[in-house]
């Protein structure tokens, strides 16, 4: 037997406990309940999409290695249809739900249609109380404006909650460049930062790992024992190796759910209380805000706490929901608002709805597609239906084929806490990227092809008769090959024996 860490508690160095206990001798109510360690050989986790500079992104290539996963799918599947069923119980608590999403959308709509005042007004509110307040205008800036506040302070070493704004502007491996230590404070993200990877999911971030994965990982980078997947031991094991790392950090950072002009606070949710660990342990407290974020009044906020964990996790509020006004005597805050895009997207007529998104991952959680794919198999930022709409906004030809990789069920929409019509817009993506030859030569091809037929109904009819007679002689491998990529997940439904063309011209003379 691997002898555990010794910095491990010394309940978990019991030989006949294997799972944690509480003080009182109860097993720990965690999340996940079944946390007994796997018997069986554990799977490999597939890896995410392969990135190649300005390169399509393969998100089909991606989404069938995980699907070859069996265990993995399964795990990601469940563990989402769960939150999402979640969701639908606290969401029936709640007598004035739709209410709530139409009052959320109006608000948010009203601010990114007077952005620029409310942006104003919280900069002026948030310097009055002792913040510095620095805007840039896109990752590089933002990079570099962090970067030379930490440099001020001689500042060697960062802790961080998690921000998507963060990954983003690649501020992790800028900081990596510059020689700046960043440690991530949340769990999921401290495991995807170990591990090497991106977050796949805004709200859980390692929710694609089984914990046969997580013990890898930890074996691999905090010496924990790679035969126990305990979740209480690895994370026992995680909090142990990093609390030292945020006592001893020169500068925290968070980003920031919700900014609030007429105050010049912002509010920062999560549940383990990172983004407290990040701002109030060192002395310099820096917050990355994208200008989306601004809302009104304080008295909005109360709208968008009650949705956001319950559309997110289908809890009723975060563990913590912490209000950051201004620096302690002695402190320094400094807040980076980051436009990155954001008021080009404001300009654009389709699309400029999904800056309202809250970043509550309530349409990943539903989507069928990302469900049983990962959010690693987009190769963004921004996954799921979600990331459909926003990827292409930061480079359309690297995320051309992300549009397609829906079914357009609608389900995103109609869970959406802030009604973003998302399935609509991807769908509108899809056109502009057709229209902008951003899609592959193949696929406008068979496009085309189809919008001739079908644009011909003498002539579709008789294909489609063709069809059906090719498809009872044709040996299999023609449909069924390596180059058939629909091929490769379903099978061709048999041709019913007559068409409801030829049915209603027999029955009905082809009169309505
Ligand atoms: S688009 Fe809507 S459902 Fe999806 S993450 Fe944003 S707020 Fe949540």
């Amino acid at each position: 037997m691997n002898t555990p860490p010794a910095m491990l508690h010394p309940e978990l160095l019991a030989p006949f406990d294997l799972h944690a206990i509480t003080r009182d001798g109860h097993r720990l109510d965690h999340a996940e309940g079944a946390s007994k360690p796997l018997q069986s050989c554990p799977e490999p986790q597939p890896l995410g999409a392969k990135i190649h500079g300005s390169r399509p992104i393969d998100q089909t290539e991606a989404a069938a290695r995980f699907i070859a996963a069996p265990e993995h799918e399964k795990m990601h599947d469940e563990r989402l249809w769960d939150l999402r069923q979640k969701r639908d119980r606290e969401m029936h608590g709640i007598a004035e739900w739709e209410e709530l999403r139409a009052l959320a959308s109006a608000i948010k709509e009203h601010t990114l249609t007077h952005l620029d005042e409310y942006l104003e007004q919280f900069e002026a509110n948030a310097r009055s109380h002792g913040v510095h307040v620095h805007w840039a205008r896109d990752a590089a800036e933002h990079n570099q404006i962090v970067h030379c506040i930490l440099s001020d302070h001689g500042a060697k070493s960062l802790i961080k909650s998690k921000s998507m704004l963060t990954e983003e502007c690649g501020f992790r491996h800028y900081m990596t460049s510059v020689g700046i230590e960043v440690v991530e404070t949340d769990l999921g993200e401290r495991i995807q930062q170990l591990d090497n990877e991106d977050p796949s999911h805004v709200v859980v971030p390692a929710v694609h790992k089984l914990r046969t994965d997580v013990a890898e990982v930890f074996a691999k980078t905090i010496g924990t024992d790679p035969a126990n997947s305990d979740v209480h031991y690895l994370a026992e094991a995680q909090r142990e190796a990093t609390r030292p790392i945020i006592l001893a950090a020169d500068a925290g950072m968070t980003g920031c759910n919700f900014a609030v002009a007429e105050t010049g606070t912002f509010v920062v949710c999560t549940n383990e209380g990172n983004a407290d660990l990040s701002a109030n342990v060192p002395k310099l407290h820096i917050a990355s805000i994208g200008i989306e974020k601004i809302i009104p009044r304080l008295e909005h906020l109360a709208v968008f706490i009650r949705l956001l964990s319950r559309s997110a996790l289908g809890s009723p509020v975060t563990q913590y929901t912490s209000h950051f006004r201004g620096p302690r005597a002695g402190d320094e805050m400094h807040i980076v608002l980051v436009d990155n895009g954001r008021s080009e997207r404001l300009g654009l007529e389709e699309f400029w709805t999904s800056l309202k998104c809250i970043r509550c991952g309530a349409c990943m959680n539903t989507c069928p597609v990302y469900r049983r794919s990962g959010g690693l198999s987009y190769g963004a930022t921004y996954s799921g239906p979600i990331g459909l709409i926003i990827d292409p906004t930061f480079n359309q030809r690297k995320y051309s084929n992300l549009p397609f990789a829906s079914t357009l069920n609608g389900s995103c929409s109609n869970v959406c806490p802030v009604e973003i019509n998302i399935h609509e817009q991807i769908y509108a993506w899809r056109r502009v990227l057709v229209e902008r030859h951003e899609t592959p030569l193949a696929k406008k091809a068979a496009m085309k092809a189809a919008g001739e037929l079908l644009s011909r109904p003498a002539a579709y009819r008789a294909a489609i008769a063709a069809t059906d007679v090719a498809l009872a002689h044709l040996p299999r491998f023609v449909i069924y090959n390596g180059l058939n990529a629909w091929g490769r997940h379903r099978e061709v439904p048999h041709p019913p024996k007559e068409t409801f063309h030829s049915w209603y011209q027999a029955n009905r003379g082809g009169k309505p």
